[in-house]
């Protein structure tokens, strides 16, 4: 019998959740209704989970083999203008080293991620004015222009929320995506957690973004007050917003910030969610970031179905990561070499450029890039 079939059998026997039901037809990549969604995000039993990350780790085969890419993450500046209540690099946090690194440095760092065997650079910045001050135009589209010509590689940009001039120019000079995370798609949450900005000012940039040519990442965080129910919603609105890459981190207490003593939930909610995501969104990008548990978080994330692997971060350069500002980093324990190692012991490897760059292609977005490290 068919797993179509038996599934039909099923549904007739009983309207109750059937975990092996729910991860056929995932596997037959039909869409999962709502109530099938949030009860995968509900699975607690080691077997049942057992299943459901197996399950991710198959369509992961199917669409990307054994291969897995890897993105570089270079945050250039940690000045912010805003004040989100979960974010070290707050406005008001002076806890914090901020720094804003030249531009020399900038390409020069990318290069050594490039010539590192990275996928792509991830240029991140706090919503910074010195970069998108209007003046004798903004920094930023200069900055990104200088990293593509040195690295040849996609680029990533998360300059937060800016204006659709901006976007054009940091498009027209030579980034791929737009990474521009919500955190939350309740919008009460939202208002606690971005406090004072506007929820769909933030969602709206991600859709001119796309329709002006950018892949878009989304993203939210677990373990900040949201329900099975909201993250539902936020698949939904991914799924809406036709988001090419997503990712889910844990949320890390930060110091010097509201939520510096908020509870910090078991890594394992942000595992189911990035399982679900593999089967919501079997061809996407999946990620399965060092930011927040470093490299001995990695192998959890990948068997979870995760094929990006981000926030790989060069040594001994004084650069932060996110939630994780230094965890690694200069041990040499966020570099490709370091992943490389976690990979080969689950049967993975580092994807070819070509293989990067046919994906981008059959995602429609074409960019030329000659950087070739081996
Ligand atoms: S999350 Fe981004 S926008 Fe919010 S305070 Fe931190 S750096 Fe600024």
């Amino acid at each position: 019998m068919s797993r179509k079939a038996e599934r039909e059998v099923q549904t007739t026997k009983s309207v109750a959740f059937s975990l092996r039901n729910v991860l056929n037809k995932a596997l037959d990549e039909e869409p999962l209704c709502r109530e099938e969604i949030c009860s995968l995000l509900s699975i607690r039993h080691k077997e049942d989970l057992g299943a459901l990350f197996e399950t991710a780790r198959i369509l992961r085969t199917r669409y990307f083999g054994d291969e897995v890419f890897l993105y570089g993450f270079v945050y250039f500046s940690t000045y912010c203008r805003n004040s989100c209540a979960f974010c070290l690099y707050r406005s008001p946090n002076d806890v914090v080293k901020r720094y804003r690194k030249p531009d020399e440095e900038v390409v020069s760092t990318a290069v050594e991620l490039a010539e590192s065997g990275v996928h792509l650079v991830d240029l991140t910045m706090g919503e910074d004015m010195f970069y998108l001050r209007p003046g004798d135009g903004p920094l930023l589209p200069d900055l990104i222009s200088k990293v593509k010509s040195s690295t040849g590689l996609p680029l990533m940009v998360s300059p937060g929320v800016v204006s659709d001039d901006i976007l054009i120019r940091l498009k027209n000079a030579g980034a791929d995506w737009y990474a521009c995370y919500q955190e939350t798609h309740n919008r009460e949450l939202f208002s606690k957690l971005r406090q004072n900005q506007d929820y769909d000012l933030r969602f709206g940039r991600k859709v001119f973004a796309k329709k002006i040519g950018f892949l878009i990442e989304e993203g939210i965080l677990a373990g900040v007050g949201e329900t099975v129910e909201d993250v539902a919603d936020s698949i939904e609105a991914m799924k809406a917003l036709g988001a090419h890459q997503v990712r889910v981190m844990t949320f890390v207490p930060q110091p010097g910030t509201p939520m510096s003593t908020w509870p910090r939930v078991a890594g394992l909610r942000e595992l189911i969610i990035t399982a679900v995501f593999r089967l919501v969104f079997p061809d996407k990008l999946v990620v399965g970031s060092l930011d927040v548990e470093g490299l001995p978080g990695l192998e959890s994330r990948l068997m979870a179905g995760a094929n990006v692997v981000t926030s790989i971060i060069p040594p001994r350069k004084g650069l932060m990561g996110v939630s994780q500002s230094t965890l690694g980093v200069d041990e040499g324990l966020r570099t490709v070499a370091a992943v490389k190692t976690v990979l080969q012991e689950l049967g993975l490897k580092v994807a070819s450029h070509k293989r990067y760059r046919d994906w981008m292609n059959r995602v429609n977005v074409m960019q030329e890039f000659s950087y070739n490290p081996r």
